[in-house]
């Protein structure tokens, strides 16, 4: 066992902490990661904070994890020491299931290990990327090219595959007309992997506070959802509606923006059931889907072509200290558009 520095929530209640993990002995197949970066994701607030029902404690977050190789397992043959490298929501599948074979990790029928509060597979309990030093099986461990740095390359591990998956699964490309929901980590990858596809693009917010940005990072379009003029005037306009709200809304409102034919698809979770009319869907033979991160083939997939077009997040890089006061400030949207932790200061 090797002991690392972390940051780890002691409880729902509490805030995080430093504290002290174990990481795993090397195994054959296993890569050690000094961790440079962790992006922080609403999901790791949803988690600790147990929105999505209870968890192990103390649980250290993190599913966006940049880093280098620092020491390689004596059958590892994906990675080398000094390579640049990424570990997403997930760690570890059985590998031979359909859907780890046709690369769906994320959805092994045996259950997928995910990167934090998850049962391993070896009785233990997954700690993330809030710590200096992570241990993963190769197969769960990407490249990050050279054109990305680790900072701005951290987010899109979790923040960059929620959104590629979708746009390309629903064969987003010029001419797709899409709306997406919400300018948070999520929502700023979305538009920018929509406008690199070739689409046109409206970013849907509660205001008009982010316009600027949102213009820049590449939409066309950019309205509140706060004026009830968006929902009169945008009737019937999009094809794909990209869902990356953390809270609950209105989904009826929304499945009216849709064309006859198209698709809205959630990737935001809060905790609480959303509603829908089985109406809104009936009316235009509309789809209402959801998407779950992606699979390690496609997050290299996506990395590659944010290394292409010249894609990657917008950051403010933080030490481990402000993380508390960084949650605060995700959860009342002021997050311009990823916080990053620097992994140095874990220790400190
Ligand atoms: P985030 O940075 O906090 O962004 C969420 C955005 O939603 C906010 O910036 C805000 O955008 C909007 N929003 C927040 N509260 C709202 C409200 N009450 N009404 C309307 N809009 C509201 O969060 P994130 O890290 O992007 O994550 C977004 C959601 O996706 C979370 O629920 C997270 O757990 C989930 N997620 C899912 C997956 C998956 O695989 N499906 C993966 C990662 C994350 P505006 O200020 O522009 O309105
Ligand atoms: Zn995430």
């Amino acid at each position: 066992m090797t002991v690392v520095n972390a940051y780890a929530a002691p409880s729902e209640a509490a805030p995080l902490e430093r504290t002290l993990i174990e990481r795993r002995p090397l195994g054959p197949h296993d890569v050690r990661i000094d961790i440079a970066y962790a992006g922080i994701c609403h999901s790791d607030i949803h988690t600790v904070r147990g929105d999505w029902g209870s968890q192990y404690y103390p649980l250290a977050p993190g599913h966006e994890i940049a880093g280098t190789v620092a020491e390689i397992g004596e059958a590892v043959t994906r990675h080398a020491v000094g390579d640049r490298v990424g570990v997403g929501c997930m760690v570890n599948s059985c590998g031979q299931c359909r859907n780890c074979l046709r690369g769906e990790e994320q959805f092994c029928t045996e259950g997928v290990v995910f990167t934090y509060g998850s049962p391993d597979r070896d009785g233990t309990v997954t700690q993330g990327g809030y710590s200096e030093q992570v241990v993963v099986t190769e197969s769960f461990v990407v490249r990050i090219p050279d054109a990305l740095a680790l900072d701005v390359a951290a987010p899109l591990l979790c923040a960059g595959i929620t959104t590629y998956s979708p746009l390309r699964h629903r064969k987003v490309g010029p001419g797709t007309r899409v709306a997406v929901v919400g300018l948070g980590g999520l929502g700023h990858m979305g538009v920018q992997f929509a406008r690199a596809l070739g689409a046109e693009v409206t970013v849907l917010s509660q205001t008009l506070g982010k316009q600027d940005d949102g213009l820049r990072l590449g939409a066309d379009h950019y309205r509140a959802t706060s004026d009830p003029a968006t929902f009169t005037e945008l009737r019937g306009s999009f094809d794909v509606i990209l869902n990356t709200v953390s809270a609950v809304i209105d989904l009826d409102a929304y499945l009216a923006l849709l064309d006859a034919g198209a698709a809205m698809v959630c990737v935001g979770a809060p905790g609480e059931p959303l509603e829908v009319g089985v109406m809104s869907l009936i009316n235009g033979n509309k789809t209402l889907a959801g998407s779950n991160i992606g699979g390690i083939r496609e997050t290299q997939e996506m990395l590659d072509f944010c290394a292409e077009h010249g894609i990657g997040a917008e950051i403010e890089v933080i030490p481990a200290s402000e993380i508390n006061a960084a949650y605060e400030r995700v959860l009342a949207s002021d997050v311009r558009y990823r916080f990053v932790i620097d992994a140095a200061t874990f220790s400190g």
